[in-house]
């Protein structure tokens, strides 16, 4: 009798909190499930590494919208599917769980490269003010090409996937219950590679060469500016620090609120 009596007893120590906090996080869990397979949904529709994450530009920083970059909490998985979708990791050792950290990583590059040309057109303006005021018309002269230019948004965004493309991407490999002898290093930047070549004009069309500097020059041709190679020499190593800056992330479920 007194062992039976036992578990009814310790149960009725802790009886509320415990279960409608699990009941809460399997709801949370439900909804945020159903988020990531609307996210999957969404970018099969554009297939842009945009659907996934963004950059906020520090231009454009507020207390309540920070600046920098930003990741859908599904955004890993739907890269790792479409890896294997795209098949060149059939051939690999490798679980789907290690593939997440090589995709996060792609999205983070991607959007860092968009840090990176923010920064480069951002001494290029101060000089061109002088350094007398902050003014960010190079900036906002990109943005506006960005958004009225097709070919100036296919040009962004292929230099953003080149940059992810020059990335080396090892696996992580999660111990695993059964020892087997796997290599010590997998690189599955060609399976990232070819995963790249699936998105749209622009995206797919990256080139592992592309350097800061032809990428500067570039920009320069888009805002009709002379070619200086001081300028270009100085966009180019705004461009390197600002890749090696850690910048702020933030993993999201939906898109902020105050989104503009
Ligand atoms: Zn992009």
């Amino acid at each position: 009798m007194q062992i039976t009596d036992r578990p009814l007893r310790l149960e009725s120590h802790f009886p509320d909190e415990v279960i409608p906090y699990n009941i809460i996080r399997l709801e949370e869990e439900r909804i945020l499930y159903e988020y990531d397979r609307h996210l999957h949904q969404r970018f099969r529709d554009t297939r842009t590494f945009e659907v996934l994450g963004f950059y906020r530009p520090f231009h454009y920083h507020r207390s309540d919208f920070p600046w920098g970059i930003y990741v859908y909490r599904g955004s890993p998985k739907v890269i790792a599917h479409e890896m294997i979708q795209a098949g060149s990791i059939t051939n690999e050792p490798v679980i789907f769980d290690e593939l997440l950290r090589p995709a996060l990583n792609s999205i983070l590059l991607h959007e860092k490269y968009h840090h990176a040309i923010e920064a480069a057109v951002t001494p290029f303006l101060i000089s061109q003010n002088n350094g007398n005021s902050l003014r960010y018309d190079s900036y906002l002269a990109l943005q506006n090409l960005y958004f009225n230019s097709p070919m100036y948004r296919e040009f962004e965004e292929k230099s953003c996937n080149s940059f992810v493309a020059r990335n080396r991407f090892e696996l992580d490999f999660i111990p695993r219950m059964h020892g087997s002898s796997l290599p010590s290093s997998v690189d599955v930047g060609p399976a990232i590679r070819d995963f790249m070549k699936t998105q749209p004009p622009g995206y797919c069309d990256f080139d592992a060469t592309l350097s800061n500097t032809e990428t500067a020059k570039e920009l320069l041709r888009f805002l009709n500016v002379k070619i200086q190679p001081t300028l270009v020499k100085s966009m180019a190593k705004a461009m390197s620090q600002a890749l090696k800056r850690n910048i702020p992330k933030y993993i999201i479920t939906s898109p902020p609120t105050n989104m503009e």
